[in-house]
């Protein structure tokens, strides 16, 4: 069996009960990082295992290994470095395959930092748009303009090198909407955490007073083609 394990984006209290019991009843976790997954299991007090490295760079004909160790009848875990395996992280050629080959996935929810981002953001969230990075170079600027027309609230990530850059654009792409609703959502669970909560008319000096350090979520409200219905938890 293959369980796909999510671990903390910052706080270590937000590891779950069932992460910890199959964490340390598995064989074998399968890992991003060797490096930081060992210094989780350090950190958690979980006995050391065997870690069999898969990241975004390994070549996938590994996975042919990791199955034949299920088919074996192996406990496997996957884990990324922080949050959920898969999203925006490596996890989905090995997913494929073990499908493929029929074996048994078990998924076990936990943190992932776009969802505590969305969540906290207060915008609407019956649907959105999930972005994972934003390009760097090609069809960066052709997808920051599709922001002007979304009626979803959008989430994506950003690195500390790039997200002064990317707010700068954000707010010349959108400076004809001024009230366009807009959260930052700064090293999340962890001591430093902060959640600006802005406008694109307020971004340039909400930007300048940012700690321009650790990891960020940017969520953008929606365009609201209709004022929006704030009362009762399932309207926009
Ligand atoms: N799989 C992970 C998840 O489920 O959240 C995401 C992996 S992605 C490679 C890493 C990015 O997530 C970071 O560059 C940052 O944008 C965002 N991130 C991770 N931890 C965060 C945190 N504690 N606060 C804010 N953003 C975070």
């Amino acid at each position: 069996m293959l369980s796909i394990v999510s671990t903390p984006i910052g706080n270590l209290g937000d590891i779950t009960v069932r992460a910890l019991e199959t964490l340390k009843a598995c064989t074998a976790i399968v890992c991003e990082d060797t490096r930081v997954t060992g210094q989780l299991l350090k950190l958690l007090n979980l006995p050391k295992k065997e870690l069999i490295s898969f990241h975004g760079y390994t070549d996938p004909s590994k996975a042919d290994v990791i199955i034949e160790r299920l088919k074996k009848g192996e406990h496997l875990c996957v884990v990324s470095d922080a949050g959920t395996p898969c999203i925006s992280d490596p996890g989905y050629v090995l997913i494929s395959k073990v499908r493929e080959a029929n074996l048994e996935i078990e998924v076990l929810p936990g943190a992932s930092a776009f969802l505590a981002a969305i969540s906290a953001s207060g915008l609407p969230m019956n649907t959105f748009t999930y972005l994972g990075f934003l390009p760097i170079k090609k069809g960066r600027k052709t997808l920051l303009q599709t922001f002007k027309e979304e009626e979803k609230t959008i989430v994506f990530y950003e690195s500390p090198h790039r997200i002064l850059k990317t707010l700068g654009e954000l707010a010349t792409t959108l400076a004809d909407q001024p009230d366009r609703e807009i959260v930052i959502a700064r090293e999340l669970t962890k001591l430093h955490e902060q959640i600006i909560y802005t406008s694109i008319g307020a971004l340039e000096s909400a930007a300048k007073a940012m700690i321009v350090k650790g990891e960020f979520v940017v969520v953008v409200g929606p365009l609201y083609l209709t004022p929006p219905r704030r009362a009762g938890h399932l309207s926009p």
